[in-house]
């Protein structure tokens, strides 16, 4: 059994590098049209762009700071216009300002909330009014750290546990409409935001993961590619853990 998105259209926030770029690439591979959406990245999201091209669908690469309401419903308006329709959207734009709760500036709180749990709400709420007209499916990308906890990520931690309460009042708001909401909830995943972690916080994390190693970004895509096809129709308002058995 294989996935297919073939005659989807798919938008992905975030998706000029690590676990966006990889969710993008797998989406194209599995036949979808995919919009990304970039920050600052402008020459690494034409190169994802290309590749997806590469992979004989449509592609497209916007710049759009993932904080501003309007900005979403702009990109939103123009995937929907372009392709006349969108079925996929992954909430996966996120950043983190680690500190001690007691050293823990407002800025930082406040930078962390609107960019990973601001940027779900623009998205989402942006999307939804033309996902209802064909049905749709929108995932999130949480972090296993909004299960648990973490010290030093009280902002991060609290962006990714709102998250899973936004996703799952989406999936009761939108399932008579045949829109499904989901969580994805990665572990420790190898890409930039995490290359900075040190030797020690490494082997500590994974001694604390029973599969011992950090994630590879395309293992978290292919289960965003699972829950963005039919294959997952009964599922919404779910949680899935992609994290080596970490949080459980
Ligand atoms: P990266 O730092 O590698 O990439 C972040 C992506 O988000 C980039 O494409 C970046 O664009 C984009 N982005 C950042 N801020 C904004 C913004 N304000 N507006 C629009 N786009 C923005 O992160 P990861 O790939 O590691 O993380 C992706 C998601 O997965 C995040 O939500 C993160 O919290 C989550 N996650 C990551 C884990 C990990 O271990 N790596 C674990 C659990 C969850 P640009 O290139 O232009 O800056």
């Amino acid at each position: 059994m294989e996935i297919s998105l073939e005659g989807k259209n798919a938008l992905v926030t975030g998706g000029s590098r690590g676990i966006g770029k990889s969710i993008a690439l797998t989406l194209a591979e599995c036949g979808a049209n995919v919009a990304i959406t970039y920050a600052r990245s402008a020459d690494a999201a034409e190169e994802v762009k290309r590749q997806i091209e590469e992979r004989g669908v449509q592609g497209m690469s916007l710049q759009a700071d993932a904080k501003s309401t309007d900005k979403a419903a702009e990109v939103v308006e123009t995937v929907t216009d372009e392709w006349s329709g969108l079925h996929i959207l992954v909430n996966n734009a996120g950043i983190t300002r680690d500190n001690l709760l007691l050293r823990m500036s407002k800025e930082q709180w406040s930078e962390v909330i609107e960019t990973n749990l601001g940027s779900v709400f623009n998205y989402s709420k942006a999307a939804a009014r033309s996902m209802m007209r064909n049905g749709g499916s929108i995932i999130h990308i949480s972090s296993v750290v909004g299960l648990t906890g973490n010290a030093g990520q009280a902002n991060y931690a609290a962006s990714k546990a709102g998250i899973v309460g936004f996703s799952k009042s989406l999936a009761r708001e939108l399932a008579s409409r045949n829109v499904r909401s989901n969580v994805v909830a990665p572990g420790y995943v190898e890409t930039e935001m995490t290359e900075e972690v040190g030797e020690k916080v490494l082997d500590q994390i994974k001694e604390q993961t029973p599969l011992q190693r950090p994630a590879k970004p395309e293992e978290v895509a292919r289960c965003v590619a699972f829950l963005a096809s039919d294959l997952s129709s009964y599922i919404t308002g779910d949680v899935m853990k992609v994290d080596g058995g970490m949080g459980m």
